[in-house]
């Protein structure tokens, strides 16, 4: 075949630093917080360098993993763009998991040093203190007076940068294929599984951002990520702002809705993206008149609930849009969107096609299959296994185990989602076959719940499932069948959980069954289970971590 005559340049991510320091750097890092913080990206950029330098004194090897527990902030963009450009692995870590998961992702990973923040250090310092392979602790100094060991592992981000000059990065990341970054994602059985991107695929997942069907980001945007920057590369927000030049505002450690609503206003953002709880929080907060230049409000995750969207479309004039995606998937790949076969609707259902997850970005491709394996039409009834493909679509997990079943001997991602595909291409999720439970858009291991719950030997079986929450999205409720002739009670479950998992995971409801419904097959029917309780009201009281 004749080959093209383009040069072959890589896609890494030192092209991104470049962009924004050369075409972008009047624009801005704003990173809320008790005290806000602001930095053009000419200022942001030497800090970059600088912080590669401080990698390179600390010994950190080549290819090694890079942990990070930390806020939105500008800090965290630093180590966005410093750990992968200088050729090792930006590694973002969830501090709200439980303390056992943290010290298997992070011994799995063998994070060389991880970068905390202040205010999270209390909850992180025990768990990599204890850590073999962690050799260095650097502290990022958010705020607050949270005291700090006395500890020789322990360095200061500030005080590491000052020592060093502004030179070039030394290493010239060539290979686009380069591991970039590393984000674990819970499993439906066992550990969490991680999940390691490429420079390839986040170059192209920001580009793909900026399409006008996808986010529409350009450069007169104002863009609030308030999705987590530990969660998939906070859907790659950062480094789309910093391809189209948008100013970029973070809220730092002010995540309670009234700090987040004020920071909205303040900065005359334009588009945002959070999941559903975050946006149902801030809604009585939201002064409409402050928060005008919004345009886009991004609700993934999970489903979009319509009262919601069309409460914000009372307040603020626009409804919530929609996205599906995974931490495996980079993770945008459907948004929703009006297409021109969509003109004839009504304003309600124009309003509830973009509370769906819409129809797949560019290069992305997905399809609905059977459980024999056959494609399903796209009639938009038919469902089946949403499967996914593309560049920005993981092939293999981290580690030793690559997960080989979650995906088709053709290549293809299986989501573990069941959904139906229109005529158009829309995409509709139906149910999950995977056993978890996505509440306040971080997911709870209804395996792992059941293990802990039938660790107390007064209960014989357990099955948790998750049902609709209007404030979390979803909840576990907990169906126990106890020893036969044992007296337990709802609360002996929940106080049995207490020391064994996040308070977060303890279900408010635990339902006391004399048996669990089975399938043919002898698995616990747990669509029959969905059925019989989900639409049981129950008060859901919980507070999720903070
Ligand atoms: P995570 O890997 O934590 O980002 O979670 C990915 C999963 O969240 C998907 O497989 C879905 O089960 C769920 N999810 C993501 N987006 C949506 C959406 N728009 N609608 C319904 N479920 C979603």
């Amino acid at each position: 075949m004749m080959r093209g005559l383009m040069q072959d340049r890589p896609l890494t991510l030192p092209s991104l630093l470049a962009r924004a320091e050369r075409s972008f750097g009047h624009k801005r890092v704003i990173t809320g917080g008790a005290t806000e913080t602001v930095a053009t990206w000419a200022e942001v950029a030497p800090r970059v360098r600088r912080l590669a330098h401080v990698l390179d004194a600390l010994g950190v090897p080549a290819g090694a993993c890079v942990g990070t527990f930390a806020w939105n902030s500008q800090r965290h963009v630093e180590l966005y763009l410093a750990v992968p450009s200088s050729g090792r692995v930006l590694h973002t870590i969830n501090h709200r998991l439980h303390a056992d998961q943290i010290r298997f992702i992070v011994d799995d990973a063998a994070d060389d040093v991880v970068f905390v923040d202040r205010t999270i250090l209390p909850v992180v310092w025990p768990l990599v203190a204890s850590s073999e392979r962690v050799r260095h602790v650097v502290v990022m100094d958010d705020g607050g007076d949270v005291p700090l060991p006395d500890d020789p592992r322990l360095l200061d981000y500030e005080q590491l940068l000052a020592e060093q000059e502004d030179r070039p990065i030394a290493v010239a990341v060539d290979d686009e294929d380069a591991a970039a970054s590393l984000c674990y994602t819970s499993g439906t059985t066992g550990n969490p599984k991680g999940v390691l991107y490429s420079h390839r695929s986040v170059v192209l997942h920001s580009l793909l951002l900026l399409g006008a069907d996808v986010f529409a980001l350009s450069e007169g945007d104002v863009v609030a990520p308030v999705v987590p920057m530990f969660h998939v590369n906070a859907w790659g927000l950062p480094y789309a702002a910093m391809q189209c030049g948008a100013d970029l505002v973070l809220p730092g450690p002010a995540t309670a809705p009234e700090e987040l609503a004020s920071l909205l206003a303040r900065h005359r953002v334009t588009f945002s993206a959070a999941v559903s709880t975050v946006w149902r929080d801030l809604l009585p907060h939201l002064d409409p008149a402050g928060v005008g230049s919004l345009r886009h409000i991004a609700c993934g995750g999970g489903a979009v609930d319509d009262a919601l969207s069309q409460a914000y479309e009372a307040a603020i004039g626009i409804p919530l849009t929609n996205a599906w995606g995974m931490t495996e998937t980079s993770p945008v790949v459907t948004t929703s969107r009006l297409s021109t076969s969509h003109t004839g609707l009504s304003a309600d259902a124009r309003r509830r096609l973009l509370g769906t997850p819409g129809a797949a970005v560019p290069l992305t491709e997905i399809r609905v299959v059977s459980d024999d394996g056959v494609e399903q039409p796209r009639d938009g009834t038919t469902p089946g296994e949403l499967q996914v493909a593309g560049p920005t679509i993981a092939s293999a997990y981290f580690g030793a185990d690559a997960g080989a079943a979650s995906f088709t001997p053709d290549g293809w991602l299986r989501t573990g989602d069941v959904a139906t595909i229109d005529d158009l291409g829309y995409l509709r999720i139906v149910d999950r076959t995977k056993d978890l439970v996505k509440s306040g858009g971080e997911w709870i291991s209804s395996v792992e719940l059941e293990n802990a719950i039938m660790a107390d030997p007064r209960v014989r079986e357990a099955a948790v499932i998750g049902v609709a929450d209007p404030r979390w999205g979803e909840r576990p409720v907990a169906c126990v069948v106890p020893v036969p002739g044992v007296d337990l009670t709802v609360d002996d479950v929940r106080e049995h959980l207490r020391d064994r998992v996040a308070s977060w995971w303890i279900p408010e409801r635990v339902e006391l069954l004399g048996e669990i419904p089975r399938t043919a097959t002898g698995k616990w029917a747990k669509q029959e289970l969905r059925r019989q309780f989900a639409r049981e009201d129950a008060p859901t009281t919980s507070p999720q971590p903070s």
